[in-house]
């Protein structure tokens, strides 16, 4: 400001300045909690049409102290503004692993795949790849069970480098899948050149199909889409019954959502799979 110091202080905003210290306040608490081992992963089955579990998605949550379980759109978006999130992203791709291994030591569960979130900005650093491939060779797992689910906030950018980016991946075997697909703004084009291997249909979709034609409209584009790029298209929010009726009709194969199953802790999962 041309007046100096002084007018500087008419743009302190004592509750601006609650918001960003409240925001400090979390992510240092956030560091702590990954450091003091606070952090978890939950698996949500992912179904075929005859209800088989074919996967799992993992999902993260903050097991906190006093507060209890923390669902990730209430920490993510934090640690999303620093590099904390290239911390937290690099502890899920490990702890998927070690959990993947595990499971592909036993008969019932060998058959899974894992799919893990990764944020744009994980995704974007130079050293992702080689995180990826060391994560796969430390825990000794197959890496064509490893799924990476990527939103279009990845391609915004420079879409040959996202490109030579994932063909290395996929020559790992890792498999690649759009997740949220329909929300953002990525053309068409884009997608075309892109070695995808699924498409994920955003659960806001997914939720209104039988009461908003719009909402029908948007889902059976998508499934279409997908088959043309011969791409798998699984659909994520499914709780019921007319719903899954719905995108079976119309060729959807791969379901996810609270009528196969919520997010459950690898132990409890391995109960369900078994007995189911
Ligand atoms: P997402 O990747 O779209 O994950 C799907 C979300 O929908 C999950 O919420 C899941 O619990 C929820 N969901 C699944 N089925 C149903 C259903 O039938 N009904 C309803 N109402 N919800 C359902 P969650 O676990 O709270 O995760 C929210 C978001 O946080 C995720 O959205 C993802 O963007 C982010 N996230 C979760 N884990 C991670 C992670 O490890 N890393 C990163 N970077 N982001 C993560
Ligand atoms: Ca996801
Ligand atoms: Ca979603
Ligand atoms: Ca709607």
């Amino acid at each position: 400001a041309k007046n100096g110091g002084r007018n500087q202080v008419r743009f302190f905003d004592p509750d601006l300045q609650k918001v960003l210290e409240s925001r400090a306040a979390m992510e240092a608490d956030l560091r702590r909690a990954l450091d003091a081992g606070q952090l978890q992963l939950h698996y949500q089955p992912q179904c075929d049409v005859e209800r088989r579990v074919i996967g799992v998605e993992a999902l993260i949550r903050w097991l906190h102290p006093e507060r209890g379980l923390i669902p990730p759109l209430e920490f993510i978006p934090i640690a999303e503004e620093s590099s904390l999130i290239l911390d937290i992203g690099c502890w899920v791709l490990n702890t998927a692993c070690r959990q993947l291994a595990e499971w592909q030591k036993q008969p019932s569960m060998r058959h899974l795949q894992v799919a893990i979130n990764v944020s744009a900005h994980q995704f974007n650093t130079h050293d992702f790849i080689k995180s990826v491939q060391t994560a796969i060779s430390a825990h000794g797992v197959d890496a064509t069970a490893l799924k990476l689910e990527l939103t279009e906030t990845v391609i915004v950018n420079d879409v040959e480098a996202v490109k030579a980016k994932m063909l290395v991946l996929k020559a790992f075997g890792v498999k690649l899948s759009l997740d949220d697909f329909g929300t953002g703004y990525s053309s068409l084009a884009y997608l075309k050149q892109l070695p995808l291997d699924q498409l994920k249909i955003d659960r806001s979709f997914v939720r209104d199909i039988a009461t908003d034609p719009s909402d029908e409209v948007m889902v059976k584009a998508i499934i279409d889409m997908a088959n043309n790029f011969h791409l798998q298209v699984i659909a994520e929010g499914v709780e019921t019954g007319e719903q899954l009726n719905f995108l079976k009709l119309h060729g959807c194969e791969a379901f996810q959502g609270y009528l196969f199953g919520r997010p459950v802790p690898a132990s409890d999962l391995n109960f369900m799979v078994e007995g189911g």
